[in-house]
């Protein structure tokens, strides 16, 4: 079953401007099924707070390895790593511990506008984690803003300035996944950073706001109450990459699906890997009319408008979906599908 939430978030615990209470608050509020924060080096409120479930939504603490570049997502882990080890080992140290990693917005362009450096993933080659964040909000939503008008249009119509994943980003997803599969998600990177003081402060971005943006969809087995079973079972989907990602602002992606059939009628989901042979038949299916993309190795395969596509596949690649609505005459990045990869 389908169960949606989200992954990177800052608390006082760092340099977050809420508490955790306020912050599971707003997930609640938002209808989430979870909500991952991942404050900056620490896992204090793994013992402080505790995870479980608040209302419906499960909450769960990460952190977020951050030196000054080669920032690492670190889920599942009873002590975050080291942030002065070299990268190679603080992931180790993550794996060790049975966590998930994943490289934290790796082609972060700074913010251009207030002279911010770029915290982007630097040390290749690595090895060993578990996926990348692909779609990152703070990081695409400041990276492009060039100037005070820019910076207006971005505060008023936040989800109208987001230019989706970095190309860089979807160009090394491609590639890694050509010989083995990586798990693809989407991080908000929320603080809620105010600018200025009020009457005239600006938040970048509420808590509220942030949990109605980029979201992970993400199939599960099984989903009750049960934190000692609920954890687990989302965990392991993410390491499988049993997920779309998707900015909810602009359509719930709720009900997307991609996935293929085999010659023996059983499905492959995102995350698979099958023989090329094996597969027949790719199918994506949207809960919304949008323009729709079918990928190989990051090449369109096919497009289409509509709610549905379905195509055979040519031979071994790494095949994923992208889908894009229009707003205001405006043709935007909506949800992103993981692959499935055919050998
Ligand atoms: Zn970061
Ligand atoms: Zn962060």
């Amino acid at each position: 079953m389908e169960i949606v939430g989200a992954i990177h978030g800052h608390s006082r615990y760092s340099d977050g401007r809420g508490t955790v209470e306020e912050i599971r608050r707003a997930a609640a509020d938002a209808g989430l099924d979870f909500l991952i924060l991942t404050d900056h080096d620490t896992l204090l409120p793994l013992t402080e707070v505790g995870e479980g479930f608040f209302g419906s939504t499960l909450m769960l603490f990460g952190c977020e390895v951050s030196p000054p570049t080669n920032h690492l997502l670190v889920l599942g882990a009873e002590r975050c790593p080291d942030r002065s080890l070299p990268p190679q080992e603080y992931l180790d140290d993550a794996t060790a511990q049975g966590a998930l990693t994943f490289l934290a917005h790796p082609h972060d362009r700074g913010v251009p506008l207030a002279r911010i450096p770029s915290y982007r993933w630097e040390a290749w080659p690595i090895e060993g984690f578990t996926g990348v964040e692909i779609w990152n909000h703070l990081s695409d939503w400041s990276g492009h803003l060039m100037g005070l008008g820019s910076a207006i249009r971005a505060l008023r119509e936040p989800a109208l300035a987001l230019a989706g994943p970095e190309p860089e980003t979807l160009r090394l997803w491609d590639d890694l996944g050509r010989s083995r599969p990586v798990a693809g998600i989407a991080g908000l990177d929320v603080h809620d950073v105010q600018i200025g003081r009020p009457p005239f402060a600006a938040h970048i971005f509420r808590y509220p706001y942030a949990m109605r943006t980029l979201l992970c969809y993400v199939d599960v087995p099984a989903w009750n109450r049960d934190p000692a079973a609920a954890k687990p079972a989302l965990l392991a989907a993410l390491r499988r990459g049993r997920l779309h990602f998707a900015n909810r602002e602009l359509g719930d992606a709720r009900g997307l699906a991609f996935h293929g059939l085999r010659q023996d009628g059983e499905p492959a989901t995102m995350g698979d890997e099958v023989r090329a042979g094996e597969v027949r038949e790719l199918r994506l299916k949207s809960p919304i009319a949008a323009e729709l993309r079918l990928l190989k190795d990051g090449e369109i395969l096919e497009e289409t408008r509509g709610e549905e596509l379905a195509l055979a596949p040519t031979g071994p690649g790494v095949y994923r979906a992208e889908l894009r609505l229009r707003r205001n005459g405006r043709s935007l990045p909506w949800a992103f599908t993981n692959p499935i990869y055919l050998r």
